[in-house]
């Protein structure tokens, strides 16, 4: 009686909800630690000079993402992330002479975080002695190093939310990332283009608490064209 002819009927038997954004999930999205206005935190505070006030978050964010990051590193390896991906979108580095370079998601995160860390403590770019000026490129370079910590903070949801939820650590993923995209909106410091792939997350956690009532969606199904497969050589 029990033949599976399927079609309509599933059979509790597809390997669909890997393409399911856990991140997504409302009791998740809730989850913070603490509830901060991150919109007037982010603001320019009279006082203090512009640069003085991107550098020492810039510096600060670096820091805490390098930390969250760190929390799923041993997760992050050259065989579950091959690429560094976000989603269906792979990343690749390029180095100083411009030319690209494939590479694993470990190796581009570490490209990421020892190059933020060159600049960061370069006493030149990042000058910390009161009245020493910000070079012309200040701004490009604050830019640049947003934009790559932003692939480092969705790179952790997409590939590595599962094991920050395991850690209990997403309110702390949810609470930084909530924190920096509102920091890098006030100032425009990243292509809003770049941040398009999270935007369904970034929406849920910047527009506050907006309740979950706008549910459904369209996450569901077309996983066709989604390949993720590892290729044979
Ligand atoms: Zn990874």
């Amino acid at each position: 009686m029990n033949q599976l002819k399927s079609k309509g009927k599933p059979n509790g038997k597809k390997p669909a909800p890997e393409e399911k954004k856990l991140y997504l999930e409302p009791e998740y999205t809730k989850s913070r630690i603490t509830d901060f206005e991150f919109k007037e935190l982010v603001m320019l505070p009279r006082e203090i000079d512009l640069n003085e006030w991107l550098a020492s978050n810039t510096t600060t964010f670096f820091h805490h993402i390098n930390l969250q990051y760190s929390t799923i590193s041993e997760f992050c390896t050259g065989e579950s992330c091959q690429t560094m991906a976000v989603c269906n979108t792979q990343y690749y580095w390029y180095d100083e002479r411009g030319k690209k370079i494939k590479c694993t998601a470990p190796q581009y995160v570490d490209f990421v975080m020892s190059s933020v860390q060159k600049l960061v403590t370069d006493e030149d770019v990042f000058p910390t002695k009161y009245g020493k000026e910000f070079p012309n490129s200040f701004e490009s370079l604050v830019k640049k190093i947003c934009k790559y910590l932003f692939h480092v903070l969705a790179h952790i949801y997409s590939s590595h939310f599962k094991e920050t939820l395991a850690l209990e650590l997403h309110g702390h993923l949810n609470t930084l990332y909530t924190h920096f995209i509102l920091f890098i909106r006030e100032f425009n410091l990243v292509d809003p283009k770049e941040t398009t792939i999270m935007d369904d997350l970034t929406e849920v956690l910047c527009s506050s608490s907006g309740s979950s009532s706008n549910g459904s969606g369209n996450g569901s199904s077309n996983s066709a064209g989604a390949q993720n497969h590892v290729k044979e050589r």
